[in-house]
Protein backbone atom coordinates (compact mmCIF):
# COMPACT_ATOMS: atom_id res chain seq x y z
CA UNK A 1 0.00 0.00 0.00
CA UNK A 2 2.49 2.57 1.09
CA UNK A 3 4.62 1.94 -2.23
CA UNK A 4 1.86 1.84 -3.98
CA UNK A 5 0.00 5.79 -3.33
CA UNK A 6 4.07 6.73 -3.70
CA UNK A 7 3.98 5.69 -7.28
CA UNK A 8 0.16 6.48 -8.02
CA UNK A 9 1.66 9.98 -6.75
CA UNK A 10 4.59 10.14 -9.30
CA UNK A 11 2.73 9.04 -12.04
CA UNK A 12 0.18 11.53 -11.46
CA UNK A 13 3.08 14.41 -11.34
CA UNK A 14 4.94 13.22 -13.98
CA UNK A 15 1.57 12.93 -15.99
CA UNK A 16 0.80 16.81 -14.79
CA UNK A 17 4.29 17.70 -15.99
CA UNK A 18 4.18 15.84 -18.87
CA UNK A 19 1.03 17.83 -19.77
CA UNK A 20 2.27 21.49 -18.89
CA UNK A 21 5.31 21.09 -21.18
CA UNK A 22 2.19 20.05 -23.57
CA UNK A 23 0.66 23.52 -22.82
CA UNK A 24 3.60 25.35 -23.00
CA UNK A 25 5.22 24.04 -25.86
CA UNK A 26 1.70 25.02 -27.96
CA UNK A 27 2.03 28.58 -26.48
CA UNK A 28 5.57 29.02 -27.19
CA UNK A 29 5.15 27.61 -30.91
CA UNK A 30 1.80 28.63 -31.91
CA UNK A 31 1.09 29.06 -35.28
CA UNK A 32 -0.13 32.73 -35.65
CA UNK A 33 3.14 33.71 -34.30
CA UNK A 34 2.10 36.34 -32.06
CA UNK A 35 1.16 36.11 -28.47
CA UNK A 36 -1.73 37.36 -26.52
CA UNK A 37 -1.53 38.52 -22.91
CA UNK A 38 -3.43 35.26 -22.09
CA UNK A 39 -0.99 32.96 -23.93
CA UNK A 40 1.70 34.96 -21.79
CA UNK A 41 -0.20 34.57 -18.04
CA UNK A 42 -1.21 31.18 -18.89
CA UNK A 43 1.98 29.76 -20.04
CA UNK A 44 3.27 31.28 -16.96
CA UNK A 45 0.66 28.86 -15.40
CA UNK A 46 2.22 25.83 -17.18
CA UNK A 47 5.83 26.33 -16.64
CA UNK A 48 5.50 27.33 -13.13
CA UNK A 49 2.85 23.57 -12.97
CA UNK A 50 6.00 22.10 -14.40
CA UNK A 51 8.26 23.31 -11.38
CA UNK A 52 5.86 22.53 -8.88
CA UNK A 53 5.36 19.07 -10.55
CA UNK A 54 8.93 18.27 -11.31
CA UNK A 55 10.27 19.11 -7.66
CA UNK A 56 7.12 16.86 -6.13
CA UNK A 57 8.27 14.31 -7.86
CA UNK A 58 12.32 14.01 -7.14
CA UNK A 59 11.27 14.90 -3.72
CA UNK A 60 9.46 11.50 -3.98
CA UNK A 61 12.89 9.95 -5.36
CA UNK A 62 15.10 11.57 -2.91
CA UNK A 63 17.12 9.05 -1.14
CA UNK A 64 19.03 11.74 1.12
CA UNK A 65 18.54 14.33 3.23
CA UNK A 66 20.19 17.33 0.80
CA UNK A 67 18.54 16.23 -1.78
CA UNK A 68 15.06 16.03 -0.87
CA UNK A 69 15.39 20.07 0.78
CA UNK A 70 16.98 20.78 -2.71
CA UNK A 71 14.19 19.67 -4.65
CA UNK A 72 11.42 21.11 -2.05
CA UNK A 73 12.86 24.23 -2.54
CA UNK A 74 12.33 24.09 -6.07
CA UNK A 75 8.91 22.73 -5.92
CA UNK A 76 7.88 25.70 -3.59
CA UNK A 77 8.85 28.46 -6.25
CA UNK A 78 6.30 26.74 -8.59
CA UNK A 79 3.82 25.90 -6.16
CA UNK A 80 4.22 30.03 -4.61
CA UNK A 81 3.44 31.22 -8.40
CA UNK A 82 0.93 29.04 -9.88
CA UNK A 83 -1.87 30.67 -7.90
CA UNK A 84 -1.53 33.97 -8.23
CA UNK A 85 -0.39 33.46 -12.08
CA UNK A 86 -3.49 31.25 -12.51
CA UNK A 87 -5.79 34.31 -11.02
CA UNK A 88 -4.00 37.05 -13.27
CA UNK A 89 -4.86 34.48 -16.18
CA UNK A 90 -8.69 34.27 -15.27
CA UNK A 91 -8.90 38.34 -15.07
CA UNK A 92 -7.23 38.38 -18.15
CA UNK A 93 -9.64 35.88 -19.81
CA UNK A 94 -12.74 37.44 -18.08
CA UNK A 95 -11.59 40.41 -18.79
CA UNK A 96 -11.11 41.58 -15.39
CA UNK A 97 -8.04 42.29 -14.98
CA UNK A 98 -7.89 46.09 -14.75
CA UNK A 99 -10.97 46.06 -12.13
CA UNK A 100 -8.61 43.94 -9.60
CA UNK A 101 -4.93 45.45 -10.25
CA UNK A 102 -4.91 46.74 -7.16
CA UNK A 103 -5.57 43.24 -5.43
CA UNK A 104 -4.12 41.34 -8.08
CA UNK A 105 -0.16 43.43 -7.15
CA UNK A 106 -0.81 42.94 -3.77
CA UNK A 107 -0.72 39.09 -4.56
CA UNK A 108 2.20 39.13 -6.98
CA UNK A 109 3.95 41.23 -4.34
CA UNK A 110 3.39 38.59 -1.58
CA UNK A 111 4.72 36.00 -4.02
CA UNK A 112 7.63 38.04 -4.85
CA UNK A 113 8.81 37.95 -1.33
CA UNK A 114 7.74 34.39 -0.46
CA UNK A 115 9.71 33.48 -3.45
CA UNK A 116 12.92 35.81 -2.39
CA UNK A 117 12.97 34.48 1.14
CA UNK A 118 12.53 30.76 -0.47
CA UNK A 119 15.72 31.74 -2.43
CA UNK A 120 17.58 33.00 0.35
CA UNK A 121 17.14 29.78 2.10
CA UNK A 122 18.09 28.04 -1.08
CA UNK A 123 21.20 29.87 -1.63
CA UNK A 124 22.21 30.86 2.13
CA UNK A 125 21.13 27.04 4.01
CA UNK A 126 18.86 29.72 6.48
CA UNK A 127 15.32 28.30 7.74
CA UNK A 128 12.95 30.71 7.19
CA UNK A 129 10.25 29.36 4.41
CA UNK A 130 11.12 25.57 5.30
CA UNK A 131 12.59 24.81 7.81
CA UNK A 132 13.72 21.37 6.77
CA UNK A 133 12.13 17.67 5.48
CA UNK A 134 11.80 14.79 8.15
CA UNK A 135 10.05 11.23 7.30
CA UNK A 136 6.19 11.86 8.02
CA UNK A 137 3.45 9.28 6.92
CA UNK A 138 5.33 7.10 4.12
CA UNK A 139 7.22 9.74 3.09
CA UNK A 140 11.16 9.25 3.77
CA UNK A 141 11.18 12.97 3.29
CA UNK A 142 8.52 15.99 3.91
CA UNK A 143 8.47 19.64 4.52
CA UNK A 144 8.47 21.37 7.97
CA UNK A 145 7.54 24.65 7.59
CA UNK A 146 9.32 28.17 8.37
CA UNK A 147 8.14 31.05 10.04
CA UNK A 148 7.08 32.76 6.75
CA UNK A 149 5.60 29.73 5.30
CA UNK A 150 2.37 30.81 6.80
CA UNK A 151 2.26 33.73 4.40
CA UNK A 152 2.17 30.88 1.84
CA UNK A 153 -1.57 30.23 3.04
CA UNK A 154 -2.44 33.38 1.05
CA UNK A 155 -1.96 31.77 -2.07
CA UNK A 156 -3.38 27.85 -0.76
CA UNK A 157 -6.39 29.20 0.49
CA UNK A 158 -7.22 33.06 -0.51
CA UNK A 159 -6.50 33.31 -3.91
CA UNK A 160 -8.65 30.42 -5.38
CA UNK A 161 -11.30 31.26 -3.11
CA UNK A 162 -11.49 34.99 -4.31
CA UNK A 163 -10.26 32.91 -7.78
CA UNK A 164 -13.09 30.81 -7.24
CA UNK A 165 -15.89 33.82 -6.16
CA UNK A 166 -15.05 35.98 -9.56
CA UNK A 167 -16.21 33.19 -11.78
CA UNK A 168 -18.96 32.28 -10.35
CA UNK A 169 -20.12 36.20 -10.26
CA UNK A 170 -18.97 36.07 -14.03
CA UNK A 171 -21.47 33.32 -14.71
CA UNK A 172 -24.23 34.69 -13.68
CA UNK A 173 -24.07 38.00 -16.53
CA UNK A 174 -22.80 35.23 -19.30
CA UNK A 175 -24.91 32.54 -21.29
CA UNK A 176 -24.15 30.90 -24.14
CA UNK A 177 -20.70 28.93 -25.33
CA UNK A 178 -18.55 31.31 -22.50
CA UNK A 179 -20.78 30.27 -19.91
CA UNK A 180 -19.79 26.50 -20.59
CA UNK A 181 -16.30 27.53 -20.68
CA UNK A 182 -16.26 29.27 -17.66
CA UNK A 183 -18.26 26.32 -15.61
CA UNK A 184 -15.68 23.89 -16.99
CA UNK A 185 -13.18 26.02 -15.21
CA UNK A 186 -14.00 26.12 -12.20
CA UNK A 187 -14.76 22.65 -12.05
CA UNK A 188 -11.35 22.63 -13.39
CA UNK A 189 -10.03 24.45 -10.13
CA UNK A 190 -11.96 23.07 -7.53
CA UNK A 191 -10.04 20.38 -8.81
CA UNK A 192 -6.60 21.99 -8.46
CA UNK A 193 -7.44 23.63 -5.80
CA UNK A 194 -8.31 20.44 -3.83
CA UNK A 195 -5.59 18.20 -5.36
CA UNK A 196 -2.77 20.51 -4.45
CA UNK A 197 -4.01 21.81 -1.19
CA UNK A 198 -4.30 18.41 -0.15
CA UNK A 199 -0.45 18.42 0.76
CA UNK A 200 -0.98 21.11 3.47
CA UNK A 201 -2.56 19.82 6.73
CA UNK A 202 0.81 17.18 6.26
CA UNK A 203 3.36 19.91 5.93
CA UNK A 204 1.47 21.04 9.58
CA UNK A 205 1.83 17.68 10.62
CA UNK A 206 -1.27 16.46 10.33
CA UNK A 207 -1.61 12.78 9.20
CA UNK A 208 -3.72 13.46 6.25
CA UNK A 209 -2.47 11.15 3.51
CA UNK A 210 -2.79 13.59 0.58
CA UNK A 211 -4.43 11.56 -2.07
CA UNK A 212 -6.14 14.16 -3.63
CA UNK A 213 -3.14 15.30 -5.31
CA UNK A 214 -3.96 12.25 -7.48
CA UNK A 215 -6.25 14.76 -8.84
CA UNK A 216 -4.43 17.76 -10.15
CA UNK A 217 -3.22 16.13 -13.62
CA UNK A 218 -7.04 15.89 -13.97
CA UNK A 219 -6.94 19.37 -13.07
CA UNK A 220 -4.44 20.33 -15.66
CA UNK A 221 -6.55 18.33 -18.29
CA UNK A 222 -9.85 20.28 -17.82
CA UNK A 223 -8.60 23.26 -17.91
CA UNK A 224 -6.57 22.93 -20.85
CA UNK A 225 -9.85 21.51 -22.47
CA UNK A 226 -11.60 24.51 -21.40
CA UNK A 227 -9.38 26.79 -22.91
CA UNK A 228 -8.75 25.19 -26.30
CA UNK A 229 -11.85 23.13 -27.34
CA UNK A 230 -14.67 24.62 -24.85
CA UNK A 231 -17.47 24.03 -27.49
CA UNK A 232 -17.14 20.26 -27.35
CA UNK A 233 -16.77 20.07 -23.74
CA UNK A 234 -19.47 19.00 -21.69
CA UNK A 235 -18.73 17.82 -17.91
CA UNK A 236 -20.60 14.96 -17.52
CA UNK A 237 -18.66 13.34 -20.72
CA UNK A 238 -15.59 14.68 -18.48
CA UNK A 239 -16.14 13.06 -15.37
CA UNK A 240 -16.89 9.95 -16.43
CA UNK A 241 -13.45 9.76 -18.80
CA UNK A 242 -11.86 11.24 -15.29
CA UNK A 243 -13.49 8.55 -12.95
CA UNK A 244 -12.64 5.82 -15.50
CA UNK A 245 -8.94 6.88 -15.77
CA UNK A 246 -8.67 6.57 -12.13
CA UNK A 247 -10.44 3.22 -12.08
CA UNK A 248 -8.27 2.34 -14.61
CA UNK A 249 -5.27 3.57 -12.98
CA UNK A 250 -6.18 2.17 -9.91
CA UNK A 251 -6.25 -1.08 -11.07
CA UNK A 252 -3.48 -1.01 -13.40
CA UNK A 253 -0.95 -0.43 -10.24
CA UNK A 254 -2.67 -2.80 -8.59
CA UNK A 255 -1.89 -5.37 -11.37
CA UNK A 256 1.65 -4.21 -11.17
CA UNK A 257 2.00 -5.04 -7.72
CA UNK A 258 0.29 -8.26 -7.84
CA UNK A 259 2.29 -10.65 -5.21
CA UNK A 260 1.15 -14.08 -6.70
CA UNK A 261 0.54 -15.25 -10.01
CA UNK A 262 -3.09 -15.40 -9.05
CA UNK A 263 -3.52 -12.05 -8.00
CA UNK A 264 -1.46 -10.96 -10.97
CA UNK A 265 -3.99 -13.21 -13.53
CA UNK A 266 -7.17 -11.57 -11.52
CA UNK A 267 -6.26 -8.35 -11.63
CA UNK A 268 -5.26 -8.49 -15.15
CA UNK A 269 -8.33 -9.90 -16.45
CA UNK A 270 -9.95 -7.38 -14.07
CA UNK A 271 -8.28 -4.49 -15.34
CA UNK A 272 -9.08 -5.67 -19.46
CA UNK A 273 -12.45 -5.97 -18.37
CA UNK A 274 -12.68 -2.75 -16.92
CA UNK A 275 -10.52 -0.93 -19.79
CA UNK A 276 -13.44 -2.21 -22.09
CA UNK A 277 -16.55 -1.38 -20.03
CA UNK A 278 -14.90 1.81 -19.78
CA UNK A 279 -14.41 2.52 -22.90
CA UNK A 280 -17.82 1.35 -23.84
CA UNK A 281 -19.05 3.75 -20.76
CA UNK A 282 -17.78 7.17 -21.99
CA UNK A 283 -18.43 5.92 -25.99
CA UNK A 284 -22.09 6.02 -24.52
CA UNK A 285 -22.12 8.89 -22.03
CA UNK A 286 -20.62 10.90 -25.00
CA UNK A 287 -22.73 10.06 -27.30
CA UNK A 288 -25.85 10.62 -25.41
CA UNK A 289 -24.97 14.11 -24.88
CA UNK A 290 -23.75 14.73 -28.41
CA UNK A 291 -27.90 13.76 -28.93
CA UNK A 292 -28.62 16.04 -26.45
CA UNK A 293 -26.95 18.79 -27.60
CA UNK A 294 -27.60 18.03 -30.94
CA UNK A 295 -31.77 18.31 -29.76
CA UNK A 296 -31.36 21.30 -27.71
CA UNK A 297 -29.73 23.32 -30.57
CA UNK A 298 -32.57 22.18 -32.79
CA UNK A 299 -35.28 22.99 -30.63
CA UNK A 300 -33.24 26.30 -30.03
CA UNK A 301 -33.50 26.71 -33.54
CA UNK A 302 -37.26 25.25 -33.75
CA UNK A 303 -38.23 28.14 -31.16
CA UNK A 304 -36.75 30.90 -32.94
CA UNK A 305 -38.54 30.11 -36.20
CA UNK A 306 -41.62 29.76 -34.12
CA UNK A 307 -41.14 33.45 -32.53
CA UNK A 308 -40.90 34.43 -36.30
CA UNK A 309 -43.66 33.15 -37.21
CA UNK A 310 -45.84 34.10 -34.36
CA UNK A 311 -44.37 37.58 -35.35
CA UNK A 312 -45.32 37.59 -39.25
CA UNK A 313 -48.92 35.95 -38.28
CA UNK A 314 -49.36 38.95 -35.97
CA UNK A 315 -48.22 41.44 -38.52
CA UNK A 316 -50.67 39.74 -41.01
CA UNK A 317 -53.20 39.93 -38.22
CA UNK A 318 -52.60 43.62 -38.45
CA UNK A 319 -52.61 43.77 -41.46
CA UNK A 320 -55.73 42.20 -42.11
CA UNK A 321 -57.37 44.28 -39.60
CA UNK A 322 -56.20 47.45 -40.53
CA UNK A 323 -57.25 46.78 -44.49
CA UNK A 324 -60.55 45.44 -43.86
CA UNK A 325 -61.29 48.72 -41.89
CA UNK A 326 -60.11 51.02 -43.98
CA UNK A 327 -62.99 49.15 -46.86
CA UNK A 328 -65.77 48.72 -44.73
CA UNK A 329 -66.57 52.48 -44.58
CA UNK A 330 -66.52 52.80 -48.51
CA UNK A 331 -68.62 49.54 -49.16
CA UNK A 332 -71.12 50.82 -46.94
CA UNK A 333 -71.78 54.07 -48.85
CA UNK A 334 -71.71 52.01 -51.96
CA UNK A 335 -74.19 49.86 -51.05
CA UNK A 336 -76.40 52.53 -49.70
CA UNK A 337 -76.76 55.01 -52.64
CA UNK A 338 -76.95 52.22 -54.64
CA UNK A 339 -79.93 50.50 -52.62
CA UNK A 340 -81.01 54.45 -52.52
CA UNK A 341 -80.69 54.64 -56.64
CA UNK A 342 -82.59 51.29 -56.73
CA UNK A 343 -85.53 52.23 -54.74
CA UNK A 344 -85.89 55.26 -56.90
CA UNK A 345 -85.30 57.36 -54.17
CA UNK A 346 -82.84 59.55 -56.73
CA UNK A 347 -85.39 59.65 -59.75
CA UNK A 348 -86.43 57.02 -62.53
CA UNK A 349 -83.75 55.01 -63.67
CA UNK A 350 -83.80 53.30 -67.18
CA UNK A 351 -84.48 49.09 -66.61
CA UNK A 352 -80.69 48.64 -67.84
CA UNK A 353 -79.18 50.65 -65.63
CA UNK A 354 -81.52 49.24 -63.03
CA UNK A 355 -79.55 45.43 -64.01
CA UNK A 356 -76.09 46.63 -63.59
CA UNK A 357 -76.85 48.54 -59.99
CA UNK A 358 -78.41 45.13 -59.00
CA UNK A 359 -75.15 43.69 -60.14
CA UNK A 360 -72.96 46.23 -58.18
CA UNK A 361 -75.30 46.28 -54.78
CA UNK A 362 -75.03 42.09 -54.75
CA UNK A 363 -71.09 42.77 -55.03
CA UNK A 364 -70.74 45.29 -52.38
CA UNK A 365 -72.99 43.12 -49.75
CA UNK A 366 -70.80 40.18 -50.99
CA UNK A 367 -67.80 42.27 -50.25
CA UNK A 368 -69.17 43.50 -47.30
CA UNK A 369 -69.50 39.80 -45.64
CA UNK A 370 -66.37 39.00 -46.93
CA UNK A 371 -64.89 41.70 -44.83
CA UNK A 372 -66.74 41.22 -41.95
CA UNK A 373 -64.99 37.56 -41.97
CA UNK A 374 -61.81 39.15 -42.19
CA UNK A 375 -62.55 41.40 -38.86
CA UNK A 376 -63.75 38.73 -37.28
CA UNK A 377 -60.61 36.52 -37.93
CA UNK A 378 -58.54 39.50 -36.92
CA UNK A 379 -60.48 40.32 -33.49
CA UNK A 380 -60.05 36.55 -32.90
CA UNK A 381 -56.15 36.12 -33.98
CA UNK A 382 -55.60 39.69 -32.09
CA UNK A 383 -57.11 38.62 -28.59
CA UNK A 384 -59.70 41.51 -28.93
CA UNK A 385 -62.58 40.29 -29.21
CA UNK A 386 -64.64 42.04 -26.18
CA UNK A 387 -67.72 40.96 -24.66
CA UNK A 388 -70.94 42.97 -23.16
CA UNK A 389 -72.68 40.30 -21.60
CA UNK A 390 -76.03 41.29 -20.55
CA UNK A 391 -79.67 39.30 -19.81
CA UNK A 392 -80.67 38.83 -23.65
CA UNK A 393 -83.58 37.46 -24.92
CA UNK A 394 -82.29 35.08 -27.78
CA UNK A 395 -86.17 34.17 -29.15
CA UNK A 396 -86.14 37.46 -30.57
CA UNK A 397 -82.43 37.58 -31.94
CA UNK A 398 -83.40 34.65 -33.73
CA UNK A 399 -86.66 36.49 -34.47
CA UNK A 400 -85.06 39.74 -35.73
CA UNK A 401 -82.22 37.53 -38.46
CA UNK A 402 -84.89 35.23 -39.90
CA UNK A 403 -86.58 38.37 -40.97
CA UNK A 404 -83.51 39.81 -42.07
CA UNK A 405 -83.18 36.69 -44.25
CA UNK A 406 -87.07 36.58 -45.42
CA UNK A 407 -85.78 38.58 -49.02
CA UNK A 408 -82.81 35.67 -49.34
CA UNK A 409 -84.99 33.20 -48.69
CA UNK A 410 -87.32 33.99 -50.98
CA UNK A 411 -85.53 34.57 -53.54
CA UNK A 412 -83.86 31.04 -53.25
CA UNK A 413 -87.44 30.10 -52.67
CA UNK A 414 -86.44 28.57 -49.82
CA UNK A 415 -89.20 28.18 -46.88
CA UNK A 416 -87.52 29.45 -43.29
CA UNK A 417 -89.68 28.19 -40.51
CA UNK A 418 -89.18 28.31 -36.74
CA UNK A 419 -89.89 26.53 -34.23
CA UNK A 420 -89.61 27.35 -30.91
CA UNK A 421 -89.72 24.88 -28.36
CA UNK A 422 -87.91 26.65 -25.83
CA UNK A 423 -91.20 28.75 -24.59
CA UNK A 424 -90.70 30.78 -21.19
CA UNK A 425 -86.96 29.97 -20.81
CA UNK A 426 -85.38 32.93 -18.67
CA UNK A 427 -82.91 35.86 -20.60
CA UNK A 428 -79.75 34.66 -21.37
CA UNK A 429 -76.65 36.21 -20.69
CA UNK A 430 -75.13 37.08 -23.77
CA UNK A 431 -73.44 39.56 -25.93
CA UNK A 432 -76.43 40.45 -28.65
CA UNK A 433 -74.47 41.52 -31.25
CA UNK A 434 -71.81 38.16 -31.35
CA UNK A 435 -74.99 35.59 -30.82
CA UNK A 436 -76.42 37.68 -33.31
CA UNK A 437 -73.55 36.69 -35.60
CA UNK A 438 -73.67 33.00 -34.88
CA UNK A 439 -77.30 33.03 -35.68
CA UNK A 440 -76.64 35.20 -39.02
CA UNK A 441 -73.61 32.62 -40.22
CA UNK A 442 -76.04 29.03 -39.33
CA UNK A 443 -78.75 30.91 -41.60
CA UNK A 444 -76.59 32.72 -44.10
CA UNK A 445 -74.64 28.86 -44.76
CA UNK A 446 -77.76 26.68 -44.60
CA UNK A 447 -79.53 29.17 -47.55
CA UNK A 448 -76.95 29.14 -49.34
CA UNK A 449 -76.02 25.55 -49.05
CA UNK A 450 -78.94 24.40 -50.21
CA UNK A 451 -80.76 23.89 -53.44
CA UNK A 452 -83.82 25.98 -54.35
CA UNK A 453 -86.90 24.90 -53.27
CA UNK A 454 -86.05 23.63 -49.84
CA UNK A 455 -86.80 23.53 -46.15
CA UNK A 456 -84.30 25.78 -43.52
CA UNK A 457 -86.15 24.62 -40.09
CA UNK A 458 -84.63 26.98 -37.25
CA UNK A 459 -85.15 25.63 -33.75
CA UNK A 460 -84.56 26.45 -30.09
CA UNK A 461 -84.82 23.61 -27.85
CA UNK A 462 -84.65 22.32 -24.05
CA UNK A 463 -83.07 18.98 -24.37
CA UNK A 464 -81.03 19.19 -21.32
CA UNK A 465 -81.47 20.77 -17.85
CA UNK A 466 -79.97 23.73 -18.11
CA UNK A 467 -79.05 24.51 -21.59
CA UNK A 468 -80.90 25.83 -24.55
CA UNK A 469 -80.53 24.60 -27.76
CA UNK A 470 -80.23 26.94 -30.97
CA UNK A 471 -80.30 24.68 -34.32
CA UNK A 472 -80.64 25.33 -37.90
CA UNK A 473 -81.41 22.06 -40.42
CA UNK A 474 -81.34 22.14 -44.10
CA UNK A 475 -82.08 19.87 -46.95
CA UNK A 476 -78.81 21.24 -48.95
CA UNK A 477 -75.15 19.43 -49.87
CA UNK A 478 -74.78 18.14 -46.39
CA UNK A 479 -71.72 16.60 -44.73
CA UNK A 480 -69.03 14.01 -45.74
CA UNK A 481 -68.35 12.06 -42.49
CA UNK A 482 -64.54 12.54 -42.85
CA UNK A 483 -64.98 16.35 -43.29
CA UNK A 484 -67.49 16.75 -40.51
CA UNK A 485 -64.59 17.05 -37.87
CA UNK A 486 -62.44 19.80 -39.81
CA UNK A 487 -65.82 22.13 -39.88
CA UNK A 488 -64.77 24.58 -37.42
CA UNK A 489 -61.27 25.13 -38.34
CA UNK A 490 -60.27 27.98 -39.59
CA UNK A 491 -60.38 28.34 -43.45
CA UNK A 492 -61.24 24.58 -43.73
CA UNK A 493 -64.32 24.24 -46.40
CA UNK A 494 -65.74 20.86 -48.08
CA UNK A 495 -65.36 20.66 -51.65
CA UNK A 496 -68.99 20.64 -52.11
CA UNK A 497 -68.98 24.03 -50.28
CA UNK A 498 -66.26 25.42 -52.43
CA UNK A 499 -68.74 24.15 -55.94
CA UNK A 500 -71.34 25.59 -54.82
CA UNK A 501 -70.09 29.36 -53.94
CA UNK A 502 -66.50 29.39 -54.64
CA UNK A 503 -66.28 33.19 -53.00
CA UNK A 504 -66.53 31.40 -49.26
CA UNK A 505 -63.78 31.71 -47.03
CA UNK A 506 -63.94 29.24 -44.34
CA UNK A 507 -63.86 31.94 -41.42
CA UNK A 508 -67.54 32.09 -40.10
CA UNK A 509 -67.77 28.20 -38.09
CA UNK A 510 -64.34 29.50 -36.80
CA UNK A 511 -65.85 32.84 -34.98
CA UNK A 512 -68.97 30.95 -34.17
CA UNK A 513 -66.93 28.18 -32.61
CA UNK A 514 -65.29 30.85 -30.36
CA UNK A 515 -67.97 33.16 -29.75
CA UNK A 516 -69.98 29.98 -28.73
CA UNK A 517 -67.48 28.59 -26.34
CA UNK A 518 -66.49 31.86 -24.94
CA UNK A 519 -70.33 31.78 -23.52
CA UNK A 520 -69.48 28.94 -22.16
CA UNK A 521 -71.31 26.95 -24.70
CA UNK A 522 -70.57 24.24 -27.56
CA UNK A 523 -71.22 23.68 -31.67
CA UNK A 524 -71.22 20.88 -33.16
CA UNK A 525 -72.86 19.49 -36.44
CA UNK A 526 -74.77 16.45 -37.68
CA UNK A 527 -75.20 15.34 -41.07
CA UNK A 528 -75.93 12.03 -42.71
CA UNK A 529 -73.60 12.48 -45.60
CA UNK A 530 -73.05 14.13 -48.88
CA UNK A 531 -76.19 15.48 -49.88
CA UNK A 532 -78.52 14.50 -46.90
CA UNK A 533 -78.65 17.89 -45.50
CA UNK A 534 -77.31 18.96 -42.11
CA UNK A 535 -78.07 20.65 -38.91
CA UNK A 536 -75.81 23.08 -37.27
CA UNK A 537 -76.24 23.53 -33.81
CA UNK A 538 -75.04 25.94 -30.44
CA UNK A 539 -75.93 25.10 -26.87
CA UNK A 540 -76.13 27.55 -24.53
CA UNK A 541 -76.07 27.47 -20.87
CA UNK A 542 -79.08 29.21 -18.81
CA UNK A 543 -77.36 30.71 -16.34
P1 LIG B 1 -67.79 29.69 -45.71
O1 LIG B 1 -69.27 29.48 -45.74
O2 LIG B 1 -67.36 31.04 -46.03
O3 LIG B 1 -67.04 28.64 -46.47
P2 LIG B 1 -68.00 28.89 -42.93
O4 LIG B 1 -66.99 28.92 -41.86
O5 LIG B 1 -69.30 29.52 -42.65
O6 LIG B 1 -67.33 29.52 -44.20
O7 LIG B 1 -68.23 27.38 -43.30
C1 LIG B 1 -67.15 26.51 -43.41
C2 LIG B 1 -67.52 25.31 -44.24
O8 LIG B 1 -68.47 24.51 -43.55
C3 LIG B 1 -68.16 25.63 -45.54
O9 LIG B 1 -67.23 25.97 -46.53
C4 LIG B 1 -68.87 24.34 -45.86
O10 LIG B 1 -67.97 23.41 -46.38
C5 LIG B 1 -69.32 23.86 -44.50
N1 LIG B 1 -70.72 24.26 -44.21
C6 LIG B 1 -71.13 25.26 -43.45
N2 LIG B 1 -72.49 25.29 -43.38
C7 LIG B 1 -72.90 24.26 -44.15
C8 LIG B 1 -74.21 23.75 -44.47
N3 LIG B 1 -75.34 24.31 -44.03
N4 LIG B 1 -74.26 22.65 -45.26
C9 LIG B 1 -73.15 22.06 -45.71
N5 LIG B 1 -71.89 22.51 -45.45
C10 LIG B 1 -71.79 23.59 -44.66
Amino acid sequence: MIIYMIVAYQIALAVTAFGALVILGNILFKKSGTHSRFDVVYGMVAFSLIIWAVGRFFVLTATEFGQALFWVRILYTGSILVHVLFLHTILVFLNLENKYKTLLFAFYFNAFILVSINGIDFFTGSRYFIQTVIPKLQFAYYEVPGTFYNLHLINYLFIPIFTLLIMLRALRDTSGEKAQQIKLIVFSSILGFFGGNSVVPLVYGISFEPYLLLLVPFHLGTLAYAISQHHLFNMKVIATEILTALIWIFILIETVLSETNQDLLINGILLVFVIVFGIFLIRSVSKEVQLREKLEELSKALGEANEELKKLDQAKSEFISIASHQLRAPLTVIKGYTSMILEGSMGHIADSVRDALQKTYISAEQLIKLVASLLDLSRIESGKIRYEFKPTNFVEIIQKVLGEFKHNADAKKVVLIFENKAEGIPLLSLDADKMREVVINFIDNAIKYTAEGTQVAVMLEKRRAGWVRFSVRDQGIGIKKEDIKKLFIKFNRTDEARARDPNGMGIGLYFVKRVTEDHGGKVGVESEGSGKGSTFFAALPIK
